[in-house]
């Protein structure tokens, strides 16, 4: 059975203080690992070591929003992956559509990214998502397709251990507008078909696929409940702690109802 997973996705937001209060709120609510759900939050880069240290020793995992896909040396005012390692990340965000919309980042770089990210220990959660215009044209299939292929160029079926997909429709992060639980589940399954051929059955049904775009308390337990929606990836809900950990409750209560 695939474990249920929640991460969130704190994108440019918290100060040292609030990101620290914030993630001490997480860590006592949800204080150890549990076998059927697995947690993670993202901070921004500067706050990872002290999230991390209000996080040590609870059940939430550290994850980073981004990293380069260069090894450490003279590249100004980038992370490479061995720093993310050092400071205990077990996540990183490859491919968000903020990132690919506003900093220009191809299937090709973000490719080189998660190459980087396995290669170095750290596990993906890639990112990828059709536009409104894009399902309004027909061609939500296509634009996964390629951002799938793209992504994980040069990437083996024994790599995929290290691969979660998150599906976020674009017209849906930060929008308050949330798939329906029949367009979320239609798009996981493709998403799932479509690692059965370019990989193998196993991989596909191994592989955690994601929903992320406006999960709220309120629609987490349907989205949920979707046979291939296995978490979500949460912006905006995710700040609040109470909000985020109904998130987690919910993934907890599809599981033990
Ligand atoms: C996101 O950006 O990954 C996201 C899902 O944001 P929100 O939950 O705010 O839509």
């Amino acid at each position: 059975m695939r474990r249920k997973f929640v991460a969130g996705n704190w994108k440019m937001n918290t100060l040292g203080q609030s990101a620290a209060e914030l993630a001490r709120a997480l860590a006592q609510a949800w204080p150890r690992a549990k076998p059927q759900v697995e947690v993670a939050v993202c901070p921004p880069f500067p706050y990872l070591a002290s999230v991390g240290a209000a996080l040590a020793g609870s059940g939430i995992e550290l994850g980073a929003q981004n990293v380069s896909h260069e090894k450490p040396g003279a590249l100004t005012g980038e992370i490479a992956i061995e720093m993310l390692r050092d400071l205990g990340c077990r996540w990183v965000i490859l491919g968000h559509s903020e990132r690919r919309r506003l900093m220009g980042e191809t299937d090709a770089l973000i490719s080189k990214k998660v190459t980087a990210a396995l290669a170095g220990g750290v596990p993906a959660i890639l990112c990828v998502g059709e536009t409104l215009a894009q399902r309004e044209a027909g061609q939500t299939w296509a634009v996964l397709d390629a951002q799938m292929q793209g992504s994980l160029a040069g990437v083996e079926a024994v790599a995929m251990n290290d691969v979660v997909i998150a599906y976020e429709p674009v017209w849906a992060i930060g929008t308050g507008v949330t798939a329906t639980t029949a367009q979320a589940q239609s798009a996981h399954a493709h998403l799932r078909r479509w690692l059965s051929i370019r990989y193998n059955p196993d991989v596909a049904g191994q592989t955690r696929i994601l929903y992320g775009g406006s999960v709220k308390p309120d629609n987490a337990q349907s989205l949920l409940g979707q046979p291939d929606v296995d978490g979500a990836l949460v912006g905006g809900a995710s700040l609040k702690a109470a909000d985020f950990l109904a998130i987690v409750r919910a993934a907890e209560s599809i599981i033990n109802p």
